[in-house]
């Protein structure tokens, strides 16, 4: 769920489940506290009643009004026995009222709390106004107060019984309820808060803290500390960026240090490549000086020996640039639709000379029709061609005609190129490693054979370059297998590489 939806749920809820359970939790507790005033006063009290204390305090006399009311008429003598009176009254004090008794004009029974000059301005004036056994209610103006009146006639005079509710207070229950419903409302806000604090906290600060923490690891330089996370909202989402960002830092990272440990390598390399031939020349011309080449044969033999060494190292030189140019990508490659057949036959053609002169069988097979084309720098592919046979050459194995093998076969959607040799083969530890720049096995290193360990890397950068693959399979004694597969040529292909890499997009042979 998206963050922003999780927001809008989450304002919602804070505001509308505290409505909707407060509302409920007020219903309840209303009707349970309403049975309860009815039990304690036994009127018959409604739910409106509830929220109007005029009404409750109206009706909670209702039973022992009625119960005087009949008595007014049945035995109303009761009325100046100030013992039954006294019963009376703590009856209608359980109901939060008081009782007066008005014998004639005199005040004859008085519980109430006002004094009798009080009393007047409260209660009806003259006794017999609704005559015998009659009730009204009066309203007090200035007291506010209920009053509920019955007048009736003993057999020794006339006299009125007055019920006094004042209104200014409230029933104890319904202090009760305000103060559940507030404890409730407050019970339910906490609660939602927490729910939604919760919520909210594992899908948004644990994981702000996670990428916090995440941050911190790799200002202090660790670039192995995982953010793994399976959520799909905006926090998931960057996660994941950040996720990736730490990957490529660590590739970067590692590439660095391996390119750092390469380029300590090469520079190792280097100079024990440019050392041997160099200590070699050294030994020549120290013996051309000495006199020790005495003859003039053995002067010219010595002075050969020195224009091949500095040719070897020329060359070393020469494929070190030719690679550092290609790895930075400043040699600009001119891609073009070529056609297989043509090109491998000329391909051939060129080397089947040299090769024989070298006494080496070269055979070749184009398994593929006239149609089949590709796109391809076609100087940068011969120098594939060049550098995997040259190294069949080089560590071809003594005392074995060496037979160097081209085939090529038509794959669909590829042209694969397969060359193989009768050579030395490549032991099954350096093979992961031979496409490697500056990678040379012992036993090339070792060898007589001069070589700067990058023939390889360039064929696989070239490859590379041209959208292909290439592997190798090779048995220790027997011999090499190299495998290319190049992209077959469709209608509006393009080989796209850094501008500064391209020399023309595409330009085609017929
Ligand atoms: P080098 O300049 O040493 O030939 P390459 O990159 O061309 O460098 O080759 C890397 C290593 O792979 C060589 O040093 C050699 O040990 C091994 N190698 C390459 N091609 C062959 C092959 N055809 N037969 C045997 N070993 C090979």
């Amino acid at each position: 769920m998206k963050l922003k939806t999780k927001l809008k749920i989450a304002f919602f809820i804070m505001a509308a489940l505290p409505v909707i359970l407060g509302t409920l939790a007020v219903f309840f507790i209303t009707r349970r506290e309403l049975s309860q005033v009815r039990n304690v006063y036994g009127a018959d009290f409604r739910l409106s009643d509830m929220y109007s204390s005029g009404a409750l305090l109206g009706k909670i006399t209702d039973t022992t009004f009625a119960e005087v009311q009949k008595q007014a008429v049945e035995n109303a003598d009761v009325f100046f026995d100030r013992d039954y009176l006294a019963g009376l009254n703590s009856e209608v004090e359980g109901k939060l009222s008081q009782l007066v008794v008005r014998r004639g004009d005199e005040i004859y029974y008085n519980s109430s709390s006002y004094t009798e000059a009080e009393l007047e301005e409260i209660l009806p004036g003259a006794v017999t106004a609704r005559g015998l056994g009659g009730s009204a209610v009066y309203e007090g103006g200035r007291f506010q107060t209920i009053v509920k009146c019955v007048t009736f006639r003993a057999s020794d005079g006339e006299g009125s019984v007055f019920l006094i509710t004042p209104l200014r207070q409230t029933l104890p229950q319904f202090k009760n309820l305000v103060i559940q419903v507030v404890l409730i409302v407050i019970e339910v806000i906490a609660f939602t808060s927490f729910i939604l604090y919760l919520w909210l906290n594992r899908s948004i600060i644990k994981p702000i803290d996670r990428l916090r923490l995440g941050t911190q690891n790799i200002r202090d330089g660790n670039l192995d500390f995982e953010i793994r996370t399976r959520k799909k909202d905006e926090l998931g989402d960057l996660c994941r960026d950040f996720e990736e960002m730490r990957n490529r830092l660590n590739k970067s990272e590692n590439d660095k240090k391996k390119s750092d440990v390469e380029e300590k390598e090469l520079i190792r390399n280097i100079s024990h490549d440019l050392k041997t031939p160099l200590t070699a020349i050294k030994g020549y011309v120290e013996g051309l000086r000495d006199g020790i080449a005495a003859t003039p044969e053995k002067q010219k033999k010595y002075i050969l020996t020195i224009a091949n060494k500095v040719e070897d190292m020329d060359r070393l030189i020469d494929e070190l640039t030719l690679f550092s140019r290609l790895d930075t990508n400043r040699i600009p490659y001119d891609f073009i639709k070529i056609n297989a057949k043509d090109y491998f036959d000329d391909c051939v053609d060129e080397i089947k000379l040299d090769l024989e002169s070298m006494d080496i069988i070269l055979k070749y097979n184009f398994h593929g029709g006239d149609d089949m084309y590709t796109m391809a720098d076609p100087n940068q592919l011969k120098r594939v061609i060049n550098n995997i046979v040259s190294n069949s050459v080089k560590y071809r194995r003594a005392g074995v005609k060496c037979t160097i093998g081209i085939e090529v076969f038509d794959e669909g959607d590829y042209i694969h190129l397969v060359m193989s040799d009768n050579g030395k083969g490549i032991n099954m530890k350096d093979l992961p490693r031979i496409f490697d720049r500056f990678y040379r096995t012992d036993e090339s290193r070792t060898s007589p054979q001069t070589g700067s360990g990058i023939g390889l890397a360039i064929v696989k950068k070239i490859i590379d370059d041209h959208k292909g693959r290439i592997w190798v399979d090779s048995t220790e004694g027997e011999g090499t297998t190299f495998h290319i597969n190049l992209l077959r040529y469709k209608e509006g292909m393009q080989l796209t590489l850094p501008d500064n890499q391209m020399k023309s997009k595409s330009r085609k042979k017929k």
